[in-house]
């Protein structure tokens, strides 16, 4: 497990140990481990027939595996599937909505189910419609929503009785760019409000907007399970930084090299990539002191780890020494 990994911070909100899962004739899940972090939303990857739903499956009560152990927040899913049910929401790659309800039906509908007391429904459904801009549509019958309002009202269904960790299988298929995007946004105001999120996608670009965490399966085994990016930003732990000059200059590398705390990963003329072990303070008197000697410094920002390449190496490795 990578050392910058957050569960020291509390207890975790899930743990899978050994999971394994079986279909008639095929293994889905083999001896799968993990932790996932409070507070952390983690990229669910792998290829098709990886394991994805089903895993999402087990950790929602809604499957039950062939061995190992699930818990949500302390909870044991297999045990107490009903108590497990309070503390989570799931949205399934294929729901459905009652189509004739109106918005406000159907969730006072979901309320009910999940538990939430007669008296306080009526609070969570106008609370809920709010969190979901759904509220000027409450009258509404769900068929006459458009794709993204169905999604955000299914998102809406599960999230209405309060769940301290999200489990949604692709929930930005079939969207637009900008429904997408105002997903994106939702999973970032959720996280906000102390809500753990596990999300499958293949849109990897878009995980990338609001991921921490990236969870790779493949036939059924956990490949890899690791922190994004760094959670404190401003500490003097090593990062790495993108520089682009407006104007070439032969002398960039040299330049750079032998600064303190910079290591130069790559660079041309143009262009530099450095990792910089510093305060965000000496990053400023770095970039300052470039731009002193006379360089054209057009950008010079973090360079953040990107999910796709990042998961494409991932699988391309799994898949040398794989089955
Ligand atoms: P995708 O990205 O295509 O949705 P996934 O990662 O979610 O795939 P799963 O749907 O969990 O993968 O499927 C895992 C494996 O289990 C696949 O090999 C699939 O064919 C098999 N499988 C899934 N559902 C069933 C079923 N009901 N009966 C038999 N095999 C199944």
């Amino acid at each position: 497990m990578d050392p910058d990994f957050p569960s020291a911070r509390g207890a975790p909100i899930a743990k899978v140990d050994a999971l394994s899962f079986e279909y008639p004739g095929s293994r889905a899940l083999d001896a799968v481990s993990f932790e996932i972090a409070r507070g952390s939303v983690t990229a669910l990857v792998g290829p098709n027939g990886a394991g994805k739903t089903t895993l999402l499956r087990c950790l929602a009560g809604l499957a039950v595996p062939l061995a190992g152990a699930i818990s949500v927040a302390g909870v044991d899913v297999l045990e107490e599937p009903r108590e497990a049910h309070r503390r989570l929401g799931y949205l399934s790659d294929f729901y459905g909505l009652y189509d004739a309800l109106t918005v406000r039906q159907c969730l006072a509908w979901a309320a009910q189910a999940q538990g939430v007391p007669a008296s306080s429904v009526q609070a969570a459904v106008e609370r809920t419609a709010g969190r979901l801009g759904l509220a000027d549509r409450l009258p509404q019958p769900a068929g006459a929503l458009s794709r993204g309002l169905r999604q955000r009202l299914a998102i809406g269904q599960a999230i209405i009785h309060g769940p301290e960790l999200l489990l949604l299988d692709e929930p930005a298929a079939g969207l637009d760019p900008e429904a997408r995007h105002a997903l994106a946004g939702l999973f970032r105001t959720l996280r906000g409000e102390g809500m753990s999120l596990l999300v499958s996608s293949h849109i990897l670009a878009e995980l990338d907007e609001y991921s921490t965490h990236m969870l790779v399966i493949r036939d059924g085994r956990l490949v890899e399970h690791r922190a994004l990016e760094r959670e404190a930003p401003g500490e003097a732990a090593a990062r790495r930084l993108r520089l682009r000059l407006a104007a070439p200059d032969a002398s960039l590398a040299a330049r750079l090299a032998g600064r303190e705390g910079v290591s130069v990963l790559e660079a041309g003329e143009d262009a530099a990539l450095v990792a910089f072990a510093g305060s965000e303070r000496a990053q400023a008197a770095l970039l300052s002191a470039l731009v002193g000697e006379g360089l054209a410094v057009a950008s010079f920002a973090e360079a953040r780890e990107n999910l796709h390449e990042s998961y494409l190496r991932t699988v391309g490795h799994a898949g040398e020494g794989g089955p």
